[in-house]
């Protein structure tokens, strides 16, 4: 007997993530291969086609694979199917990705943002499952954006809506990699929270982490949320720092769709239970008054199977599976 395999693919610039899933979305099987980011992207897409090609055939005689979706950075024009460059995969220049996989795996290849993607998995499947509204973030070396509104993820016309990690909240602020000043992720992703203690300790700031930048040459996120346990004061006004800008970000886009949850996601929620109470707090200082706020602000519960989750249920969409 014929059965119906969706495969869902998490392109990183490190490893691609590929999980087969039956028609309920049931992972059945997984592989994760090293993207060989120095190689054109023809090869890229060969390895990953036969990588995905591969894990079916694993799954016996009768499966047979029905649809694909991938996501993968940009900048891209998600609805044209074209990215454009990559900063993590230098070789990817205007690039018809799922053109390309559709072509190595003979099935249609539902195509989207790789934070748009681990946001519908969250949506289908994790920490959203239950509500129709929800923002995702995820907060790494940038900060990742999905918005599901009435059981929908905002696409706008290229397929780039939700970047709301490139909202400017604090005018004439940080330089953010994009060419803007004061955005969110200018403060509040991973990179520039420990960019920000760094400069602190370089300004002059006593801290237990002079040490570690000593040692090491640089410090982590990481490194700031382990000083803030330990009950370094630098390291607490960083994290405060960093959760307030959280905050504003949830309140102007709570204001924008009205979610009934705001999810975050990422390498930086291993920072805990404290990182998520102060982004609470100042979310409570901030927000308006005319109404009581009924927003959950949560953390994902998928991890980092998120992306491949919910590049299925994408696929399973594009053909009304
Ligand atoms: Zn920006």
């Amino acid at each position: 007997m014929s059965k119906e395999i969706l495969a869902g693919i998490d392109l990183g610039g490190t490893n691609i993530k590929i999980g087969c899933f039956d028609s309920g979305l049931r992972l059945l099987a997984r592989d994760s291969v090293p993207t060989e980011a120095h190689m054109s992207a023809k090869v890229v897409v060969d390895q990953l086609g036969a990588a995905v090609n591969r894990l079916v055939q694993g799954l016996g005689k009768g499966a047979r694979l029905v649809a694909a979706g991938i996501g993968s950075p940009g900048p891209a024009d998600y609805k044209k199917g074209i990215i454009f460059q990559c900063a993590n995969l230098p070789t990817f220049k205007d690039v018809p990705l799922p053109q390309m996989l559709s072509e190595r795996l003979h099935c249609p290849v539902a195509f989207d943002n790789d934070a748009n993607v681990a946001c519908y998995g969250e949506f289908v499947a994790g920490a959203g499952k239950d509500v129709q509204d929800m923002v995702f973030f995820t907060l790494g070396t940038g900060i990742g954006c999905g918005i599901v509104s009435n059981g929908r993820l905002i696409q706008g016309a290229t397929g780039n809506a939700a970047e709301v990690g490139h909202m400017i909240i604090f005018r004439d602020g940080r330089q953010c990699n994009c060419g803007q000043r004061g955005c969110v992720e200018a403060y509040a992703s991973a990179s520039s929270t420990a960019r920000r203690a760094m400069e602190a300790i370089q300004a002059g700031r006593p801290s237990s982490l002079k040490g570690l930048l000593e040692e090491k040459g640089q410090i982590t996120s990481k490194d700031v949320y382990e000083h803030l346990a330990a009950g370094d004061m630098l390291a607490k006004q960083i994290t405060d720092e960093t959760a307030r800008a959280l905050a504003i970000m949830c309140v102007n886009i709570l204001h924008t769709t009205d979610p009934a949850r705001i999810v975050f996601s990422g390498g930086m929620i291993a920072a805990g239970q404290v990182l998520l109470d102060r982004i609470r707090y100042y979310f409570q200082q901030e927000i308006w008054r005319l109404k009581k706020e009924t927003v959950e602000i949560v953390f994902a519960s998928l991890g980092e199977d998120a992306g491949i989750v919910g590049a299925a249920a994408m696929a399973k969409e594009k053909i009304g599976l």
